[in-house]
């Protein structure tokens, strides 16, 4: 037994200078439930990205309250991620909302401490900011575990995630943060690692090419993702559990602006918090991010605390209308009005002809559009509804 691991040892030893290159790999490894080992780039920067700006911003060090309540480069972005530590919920009990996912979440949670067994993997799906993360980090802390963290884009390679299986202890969790955008290689490695607690290693090529295989200890994959269309099958068939994130109700985000007043330290009127809430696009993260903003904005042209008429006019300024539209919804509809004439009309092409990415538009402004029955997906494209015109205060096409 004694020399079985031994050899084991050795063999990992031999191993990982040969297919772990340390200095390529980015690690948040909280190794007691909720204490960070070493926090470097939590989450690496991509493309169109939306965590971890490579600054390694933590929220002490970003400045607040500057004058025009901006953030950091100069203009605020009401989705700006780098916020959300300080406000994240750190129990199950403080996570508002998404009551048939909390219900079945605690169901799972406390089989799987009925039975001290790993909990089976779990896929959160749902547009950004409605609380994957949360979830994500809040599930090992309700079950005393340990919780490593990286997401799709910055796995480029097997190599980048060979040091998270090999350090994931009995029934700890790695959240895999965009799991859609995981490269075909890492996601093969990641098979047998999620079914049999077993990775493959090739060693070699051609006739002197060799396999050898190494054991892990059982621990849960919690992957989220905005995409879940864009999940191969066989990926998404390895999650045992599926929950998806749906808009939060204003009563919710009511909740959630009023509870993170009282963290911030800031008062704030009932139609205040109503305000926020309803222009919030039924998403925790843009309420928090706009009450942050009529925190600032109350601070240097009122009397500090947030009214309704600060959250009106600080949202004037951001030119957030009545229901949450920002200006990439409305250059969005503007330009599938009067550019393709309502539509029908393919995701790219309004893209180009408003520079904005396409994912970003998929991800972050068409299941709002979609929700508030602004614009309908058909096989032919997109296309702008009636409610629309009157909410643009356009004429509707002539027949
Ligand atoms: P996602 O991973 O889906 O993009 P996050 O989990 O990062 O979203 O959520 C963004 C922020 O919104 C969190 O920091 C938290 O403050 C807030 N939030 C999200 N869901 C909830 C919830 N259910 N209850 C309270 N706050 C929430």
């Amino acid at each position: 037994m004694r020399s079985r691991r031994t050899f084991k040892l050795l063999h990992i030893a031999l191993l990982l200078p040969i297919i772990y290159d340390p200095g390529s790999v980015d690690i948040l490894t909280e190794r007691k439930s909720g204490e960070p080992m070493a926090r470097q780039p939590i989450i690496q920067q991509d493309g169109g990205g939306r965590r971890g700006d490579g600054g390694g911003d933590s929220p002490s060090d970003i400045p607040l309250n500057n004058s025009a309540g901006n953030s950091a480069e100069g203009s605020f972005d009401a989705d700006d991620a780098r916020y959300d530590d300080e406000l994240r919920p750190q129990r199950l009990s403080e996570v508002v909302g998404q009551r048939k996912v909390i219900e079945r979440l605690k169901i799972m949670l406390d089989a799987t401490q009925k039975r001290g067994e790993p909990l089976g993997h779990l896929l959160l799906d749902g547009p950004p900011g409605l609380g994957k993360t949360t979830l994500a980090t809040v599930v090992p802390k309700e079950l005393d575990r340990e919780l490593q963290i990286t997401s799709g884009p910055s796995l480029s390679a097997p190599k980048d995630l060979l040091p998270y299986l090999t350090n994931a202890s009995y029934g700890s969790v790695l959240f895999i943060d965009e799991i859609h955008r995981l490269p075909p290689t890492v996601e093969e490695f990641l098979y047998p690692a999620m079914e049999d607690f077993r990775v493959d290693i090739t060693l070699g090529d051609g006739l002197n090419a060799r396999t050898i295989n190494m054991k892990l200890q059982p621990f849960t994959v919690i992957g989220a993702t905005t995409r879940s269309g864009m999940l191969t099958a066989p990926l998404r068939d390895r999650f045992v559990n599926r929950q998806h994130l749906e808009f939060y109700e204003s009563d919710d985000l009511i909740a959630i602006v009023n509870r993170n007043a009282k963290k911030l330290r800031t008062t704030i009127s009932d139609n205040a918090a109503e305000e926020i809430a309803r222009r919030s696009r039924g998403t925790p993260r843009k309420a928090n991010n706009l009450l942050r903003w009529s925190r600032d904005f109350a601070e240097i042209k009122a009397d500090g605390s947030i009214s309704h008429q600060v959250v009106v006019e600080s949202f004037r300024m951001l030119e957030i209308d009545d229901v949450g539209l920002e200006t990439q919804d409305r250059k969005y509809l503007e330009s599938l009005i009067t550019i393709f004439g309502g539509g029908p009309a393919g995701l790219k092409s309004i893209a180009h002809s408003i520079d904005i990415p396409p994912d970003t538009l998929e991800d972050e402004v068409e299941p709002f559009l979609l929700r508030c029955g602004f614009i309908q997906r058909t096989p032919r494209g997109r296309m702008v509804t009636a409610a629309t015109f009157q909410h643009l205060q356009l004429p509707p096409p002539r027949p």
